[in-house]
């Protein structure tokens, strides 16, 4: 096709493709969720039906972009990461960035009426996203292992402030109670105050969101006299187990390879 005079303005555009070889994490993150998440009333300190919505949309960016092997969320974050030798648009950056975005995005949205029925969306829903390079799976490992620490310090910090604050504190009051405060000094007042034994809270709010593939046998079709016929496919699957030890990564060495 003939050029356009106008043409060389494409030569503006920067190449921010990502290092070859390095896997590819790129993580979302909810914009003012804080405030979100009060706005439509979100149970605190774990919506469950929140959390679902964030898998649900976790598993349709995965289903979308064959070269995620694995992700994980937690509050309204996701992470996702493209195997190392991915070429999925040059391993253009913005690419990257944008089209997990706005597929989370999208899903969101088109899934909130599954999740939460009851409660009309009243803004817009907004992600922001980054892409980051990690050059070897021990840096990648230790990436998630970040991600499923922070989880457990921000889920025992949160689960001890409301319940101060649901016992009568305010949220100032429950702040100033916690300041300075060691894990285990948390899980004394959890347990002396409210009877709650930190181990015993649901591994979904202490883990996080893993999602995997995994091989399940499906229905794929019925033959002309009814009988089904399955085939062995992969789908992703959403587990809440611990990434930060050997053990995971000992039993699953496909997700790494
Ligand atoms: P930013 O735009 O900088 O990300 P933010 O308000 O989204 O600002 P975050 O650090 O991302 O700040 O925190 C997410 C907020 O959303 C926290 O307050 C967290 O408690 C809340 N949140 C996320 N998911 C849930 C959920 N499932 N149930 C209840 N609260 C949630
Ligand atoms: P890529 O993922 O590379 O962008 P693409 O199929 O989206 O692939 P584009 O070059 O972006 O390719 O082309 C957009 C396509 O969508 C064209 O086929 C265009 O005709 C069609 N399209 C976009 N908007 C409309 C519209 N309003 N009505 C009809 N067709 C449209
Ligand atoms: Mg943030
Ligand atoms: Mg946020
Ligand atoms: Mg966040
Ligand atoms: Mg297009």
């Amino acid at each position: 096709m003939a050029k356009s005079r106008f043409e060389y303005v494409k030569s503006f555009e920067q190449d921010d493709s990502l290092l070859p070889q390095c896997w590819i994490v790129v993580r979302i993150d909810g914009k003012g969720f804080t405030k979100f998440t009060s706005a439509h009333k979100f149970e605190k300190p774990n919506d469950v039906r929140a959390l679902q919505l964030m898998d649900a949309c976790a598993k349709e960016v995965m289903r979308e972009f064959g070269d995620i092997r694995i992700a994980y969320g937690e509050s309204d974050e996701y992470s996702f990461i493209f195997h190392k030798s991915t070429h999925m648009y040059g391993r253009r950056s913005s690419k990257l960035v944008a089209l997990t975005v706005s597929c989370f995005t999208g899903n969101y949205v088109r899934l909130w009426p599954q999740y939460l029925p009851n409660v009309t969306l009243q803004c817009t829903p907004t992600f922001d996203g980054r892409a980051v390079c990690y050059p070897t799976v021990e840096i990648l490992r230790d990436y998630l292992s970040w991600r499923q620490a922070d989880t457990h310090i921000n889920n025992q910090y949160n689960t001890c402030f409301w319940a101060l604050v649901k016992s009568g504190k305010t949220t100032t009051e429950a702040q100033a109670l916690l300041k300075d405060t060691q894990t285990r000094d948390k899980n004394e007042l959890l347990f002396s105050q409210f009877n709650i034994n930190y181990t015993e809270v649901p591994e979904q709010f202490r883990k996080g969101s893993i999602v995997v593939r995994q091989r399940q046998r499906v229905v794929v079709k019925h033959g002309e006299d009814g009988t089904p016929v399955e085939r062995e496919v992969s789908v992703p699957t959403v587990l809440h187990v611990d990434i930060i030890g050997n053990q995971f990564w000992v039993d699953n060495p496909q997700i790494l390879s």
